[in-house]
């Protein structure tokens, strides 16, 4: 098993579970809250069904990996956008029902 976003082999039981090194794990963290995000938020994101906002993340993860944060946040923001999007559509419908 290798870290989702450096590839370098995981060896510690917990960073296999989340797919994930600790040092990449507490990069992506601060990124992520740096757009006003959880790491939690990023996975109900990303497992909504929603397949823009699963390929925004996707595309932030890419970005991510070949160390491009300001693509990874122009994405991350763009997937974030599509969500609340979704959302403000669901309670729209609600309302109107
Ligand atoms: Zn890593």
């Amino acid at each position: 098993m290798r870290c989702q976003i450096c590839k370098r082999q995981l060896t510690a039981v917990e960073s296999i579970a989340q797919g994930i090194g600790p040092e990449c794990a507490a990069n992506y963290a601060s990124f992520v809250s740096g757009c006003g995000l959880t790491v939690g938020e990023i996975g109900v994101m990303a497992l909504s069904g929603n397949a823009t906002v699963a390929r925004q993340i996707a595309l932030t993860n890419s970005a991510l990996r070949a160390v491009n944060r300001r693509d990874a946040t122009y994405f991350l923001n763009r997937a974030k956008d599509e969500y609340a999007q979704k959302d403000f559509t669901l309670e729209t419908l609600a309302e109107a029902a």
